[in-house]
């Protein structure tokens, strides 16, 4: 009895030594769990921060944005998806997302549901309807061992984008045609004045396609002494970024034949405000200063002999007159009068008269240096001004002429005998007193009257004392 009494409290004590024990031990396990459990909730705070701030920055994007399944269920989305389906976001989640639209958004709803077989990496697509046109991209996620979790879709409406793109299309296509229907050529060079660009003009113009100018410059395009002229009046332009205002040069067509052009155009600068070239336009004015030049003759040539006329034998004659007494350089005139020319016209008729004064013009042509100045400033009177000739050499030329022309003939219609005829000429020179050609003209008109007097056929001076 004793015995057992005794083992009794032996077993009890080693149970409360096991229970002391066992406590202990669920003591520690209960505060290693809580610790567990506290880490548990901190790291479900902080993946939900996180979740939050990313939500946060996918509400402020305007597109709407939502994660979706294989099969098409909005696992996520955004405020603007929300607006667009009109739903809260409860309402959403789960929903196949091309059902979630209204009907009344059909752009949308049908956006998405041409889309739903296309979705993968990287898709990118513009779907239009109607007047609206939306920009579509889905990006597939995978996990680490590359097993599908997500699909991300976004949708943009560029309606207006393609609205701007249509627009600045159909300008440089109005524009293009408008620049290429241009009687004239269109051109734009770089900062180096090298071609960027050609309208397809050029080809009419200058006979090059326009790909054949790119990287030339608008000099590798003229006669070199034109290029070197040239080259400095537009260089100052273009140094000073200044406008090219209708400037003229002289061109070699492909064919070798010359062209003028003229040439206008504006400097161009990036956004930086930096230069970056010019464009402009060249025009062929080739036929416009043919005629100009042809006017100009008309308008400055005796039609029956072609010399210069009396007006503007004057502007000439002033000009070196001037430049005479400016440089202090010799200068003589003579004034030449064909003698008894009414008897000459009475005689043999009006056409042979025509004739002698044809001839006789020829005359002072061939007998005369380049330099010299012969107009016709009456009916048969004609001035002569000498540039850099002293007095006695005039006499020498004037004898010259009333020489060769005493030997000249003109034929008679009715074939008679060749006509001849004489002049009689009146030779001044410059001095320091004489302002104006008239009064070397008055000088030269006495000495002429002074030879008709003395019989005609002869040549006399007029020498100022
Ligand atoms: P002089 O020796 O004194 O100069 O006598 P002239 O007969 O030459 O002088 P006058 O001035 O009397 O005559 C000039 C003539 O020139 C009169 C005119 O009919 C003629 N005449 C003027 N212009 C032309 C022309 O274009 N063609 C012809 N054939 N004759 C002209
Ligand atoms: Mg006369
Ligand atoms: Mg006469």
């Amino acid at each position: 009895m004793g015995d057992s009494l005794e083992n009794l409290r032996h077993e009890l004590e080693v149970s409360r030594h096991a229970l002391a024990e066992a406590e202990e031990r669920y003591a520690r396990l209960n505060a290693e769990g809580l610790a567990a459990a506290d880490e548990f909730e901190n790291a479900r705070k902080q993946i939900e921060r996180v979740k939050q701030e990313w939500m946060a920055a996918l509400d402020v994007v305007e597109a709407p944005i939502f994660l979706h399944d294989r099969d098409f269920h909005v696992l996520r989305c955004n405020r603007a998806y929300q607006q667009c389906a009109g739903l809260p976001y409860s309402e959403i989640i789960g929903r196949r997302y091309f059902e979630v639209f209204p009907k009344t958004h059909a752009p949308l709803r049908n956006c998405l549901q041409s889309l739903e077989k296309k979705i993968e990496a990287g898709h990118e697509e513009e779907v239009e309807f109607g007047d609206q046109v939306f920009r579509s991209r889905a990006y597939t996620v995978n996990d680490e061992l590359g097993a599908y979790l997500y699909s991300v879709h976004i949708l943009e409406d560029v309606t207006e984008r393609r609205q701007a793109a249509e627009a600045l299309a159909a300008n440089e296509k109005k524009f293009r045609e408008l620049v290429e229907s241009l009687s004239d050529w269109v051109w734009e060079v770089d900062e180096q004045g090298r071609y960027t660009y050609c309208s397809p003009r050029v080809k009419d113009m200058l006979g090059y396609d326009p790909e054949e100018l790119l990287g030339k410059s608008p000099f590798d395009l003229m006669p070199s002494a034109e290029a070197a002229k040239v080259r400095d009046i537009f260089a100052s332009h273009i140094a000073a970024r200044k406008p090219l205002k209708c400037l003229e040069n002289t061109n070699r067509h492909k064919n070798g034949h010359l062209l003028v052009l003229e040439t206008s155009g504006t400097p161009i600068f990036d956004a930086d405000g930096k230069f970056k070239g010019y464009r402009g336009i060249d025009r062929d004015i080739t036929d416009r200063k043919r005629l100009e030049q042809e006017l100009e003759y008309q308008a400055h040539t005796d039609v029956l002999t072609g010399l210069h006329n009396r007006r503007h034998f004057f502007e000439l004659a002033e000009q070196e007159l001037a430049r005479s007494k400016r440089y202090g350089k010799q200068l003589s005139l003579l004034m030449l009068d064909v003698d008894q020319f009414k008897i000459l016209n009475d005689t043999y008729g009006h056409h042979v008269g025509d004739l002698v004064l044809q001839k006789l013009s020829q005359i002072c042509a061939q007998t005369l240096r380049e330099i010299d100045i012969a107009g016709r400033i009456g009916g048969e009177e004609f001035a002569i001004l000498l540039p850099e000739t002293r007095s006695d050499h005039a006499q020498e030329v004037a004898e010259r002429l009333r020489v060769a022309i005493a030997g000249a003939t003109v034929p008679q219609e009715s074939g008679g005998f060749p006509v001849q005829f004489t002049v009689s000429i009146g030779v001044t020179s410059l001095v320091a007193a004489d302002t104006q050609i008239d009064e070397m003209l008055r000088r030269a008109d006495v000495a002429l009257y002074v030879a008709k007097e003395a019989g005609r056929n002869r040549v006399c001076t007029e020498e100022v004392a």
